[in-house]
């Protein structure tokens, strides 16, 4: 297969909007694609090399790109700099330059360009490291631009400077694999749970390919491949609670740390975060621990890792983790910032995989696969029939230091759902018992500059909850306040790279902004109730027609939520649902 028929869709898919249109384009690519290529092409639509958990970035600096455009194309580094100022985009400053090169270049005719070729290029590069890897890479890009068409030239650039951007998403790419090879969009639930359980997009493409739809529903979690995490819902009051539960519950404690999905086989341990990166650097302690601790030989267990002051046993906040997150001294943040797991969940133990399996069946198996200790220990929890003991066992959670519980169905139908927030895992927290809303985890999306003191700052932040259903950040609130100075002079660094020259195409806003962001930052924010309003646009027409929801006074609490994707963000449907419970509330008293 040649890449330039991937261009050629590229270039399709970019002049269009419409999801169902830019959808129909990706199942005519991945028709067209040999079942062997499914998985790179996968990929490289979504400007990858592999899935996002191997952590692998094909990490070309602007200036080698330019570099290697001026060698390809014979022109000066100085002239193509000039006009990618102005263009602003340096897949469009190739295309140009390219477009004017003469037929007979130092390299001699161009050949064309297999995507196999384009892929273990890429690959290649992505791999060079150590001292000579800029130079490595600078000849093996100037090598394919040679070869490539100009309208080549502009994706292959774009996909190896980070900036493809198609806008194509994960439930599109879902879509297209159920219309193309599951015999239509009825199929896209037995792809999605094989995604969910794998998160790796290219290689469930490639099953679906080979296997048809019979072949995904018998996928199952495997060790080293992370398994989307399974969310709760959340209610104010424990009778309601049980209520949602018919009477009965387990309730565990909810633990103010680090989710971790931790994969063993043998001596061979991966600690993955919340949001499926590989963070087994950050606690080389809790790796040693799983080693000694977890008794099965291959294990899918989840956890909380917790900050402990080691002296009182007590827990400590989850801001202390942050220092965690650093390259370099980790030996000595182990010594200062010491962890403990608590695990409370088991998704696959020697063999077998649980996640279809109710909750107490899955709790059994996590108690045999480990040996407790004092820092790898169980949740604790609690069966619970009454409002009484739930509240009471809430008051206990709260005094040894944690956020409150986590109420789990122990019903026959309690499998693990991984990637949804549904009803089977309910969170119950202190925020509710206060006059205030509970916090929510919005989306940068916009920013507009800041006058007098925040002149050179932000001076508020346009923030966005996540609508699932339609794949877009909807706007739900300006945030202006909460903000250190550190907050606000290291904002502007932190969103740099996000920077987008026009509103993005995932963003749903009326609002005007001084500059446009890509929905990636996620900050944590406590308001003091929501609001029916008519210029944000989260949760637009469910409550009222022509009004979407608000969140007035909100605040920064100084939590970046790192460990959250944009998508993991506090959906529209999550506010609705606050906005509800608040109007009960207000009801009642
Ligand atoms: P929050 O914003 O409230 O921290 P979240 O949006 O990150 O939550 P939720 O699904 O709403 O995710 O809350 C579940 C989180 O609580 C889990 O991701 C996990 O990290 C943590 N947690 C702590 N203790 C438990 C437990 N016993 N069982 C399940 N999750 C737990």
């Amino acid at each position: 297969m040649n890449y330039s028929e991937i261009a050629d869709e590229y270039e399709k898919i970019e002049a269009t909007t419409k999801r169902l249109e830019m959808t129909d384009l990706l199942v005519a690519l991945l028709k067209a694609t040999p079942n062997a290529l499914l998985d790179k092409v996968v990929y490289l639509t979504q400007g990858k090399l592999h899935p996002d958990f191997e952590g692998i970035e094909i990490g070309v600096a602007e200036r080698s790109a330019i570099r290697a455009l001026a060698r390809a194309s014979g022109r000066k580094e100085s002239e193509i700099e000039t006009n990618l100022q102005k263009s602003g985009d340096v897949g469009e400053t190739a295309e140009k330059f390219l477009s004017k090169k003469p037929q007979s270049t130092l390299f001699g005719a161009p050949k064309s360009l297999t995507v196999q070729r384009v892929y273990e290029t890429l690959d290649k590069m992505a791999f060079s490291s150590g001292s000579g890897a800029v130079d490595t890479k600078l000849s093996l890009l100037t090598g394919l631009l040679s070869d490539a068409s100009p309208k080549e030239a502009k994706y292959i650039l774009r996909t190896v400077t980070g900036n493809l951007r198609l806008g194509i998403a994960d439930m599109t790419v879902l879509d297209a694999l159920a219309i193309a090879y599951g015999g239509g969009r009825e199929a896209r639930e037995f792809i999605e749970r094989a995604y969910s359980i794998s998160s790796d997009l290219g290689r469930v493409a490639r099953v679906v390919a080979e296997t048809g739809i019979e072949g995904i529903k018998k996928y199952q979690v495997t060790v080293f491949e992370p398994v989307r995490p399974m969310l709760a819902e959340r209610l104010p009051s424990a009778e309601e609670i049980l209520d949602k539960f018919g009477g009965k519950c387990v309730a565990e404690y909810k633990y103010d740390g680090e989710r971790i999905q931790l994969h063993k086989k043998g001596d061979e341990v991966v600690l993955f975060s919340r949001r499926l990166e590989k963070i087994s650097d950050q606690y080389p302690d809790a790796i040693d621990l799983v080693k000694k601790k977890v008794c099965a030989k291959e294990a899918i267990l989840e956890g909380e890792c917790v900050a402990m002051d080691l002296e009182t046993g007590e827990m400590r906040p989850f801001q202390e983790l942050m220092h965690r997150r650093r390259k370099y001294g980790i030996e000595k943040a182990i010594g200062q910032y010491p962890v403990s797991l608590f695990m409370f969940d088991a998704l696959y133990v020697d063999g077998k995989d649980y996640t279809q399996e109710p909750y107490l069946v899955r709790r059994k198996a996590l108690e045999n696969a480990i040996a407790k200790s004092d820092r790898l220990t169980l949740a604790k929890q609690s069966l619970v029939t009454n409002a009484k003991d739930l509240e009471a066992f809430f008051e206990e959670a709260i005094e040894d230091g944690c956020e409150g519980l986590m109420c789990k169905s122990v019903s026959k139908e309690s499998v693990y759902q991984a990637g949804a927030r549904g009803w089977l895992w309910i969170k119950y927290k202190r925020d509710y018992k206060s006059e205030m809303t509970d916090t929510v985890d919005l989306v940068v999306v916009g920013a507009i500059h800041g006058r007098g003191k925040r002149a050179g700052a932000y001076g508020a932040l346009l923030m966005a909850t996540y609508n699932k259903k339609s794949d877009t950040f909807e706007t739900v609130t300006k945030l202006g306040t909460g903000f250190t100075d550190k907050d606000l002079a290291q904002l502007p660094e932190m969103l740099r790279k996000y920077e987008v020259p026009r509103k993005h195409s995932r963003v749903q806003s009326t609002l005007e902004v001084d500059v446009w962001f890509e929905p990636a930052v996620a900050l944590e924010v406590l308001g003091s109730e929501i609001t029916l309003s008519p210029i944000h646009t989260c949760a637009m027409d469910s409550i009222r027609k022509g009004s979407g929801l608000a969140i007035r006074f909100p605040r920064f609490t100084g939590k970046y939520r790192t460990d959250k994707a944009a998508e993991d963000a506090t959906t529209s449907n999550e506010i609705v649902e606050m906005y509800r419970s608040q109007l009960k509330k207000i009801a009642e008293s």
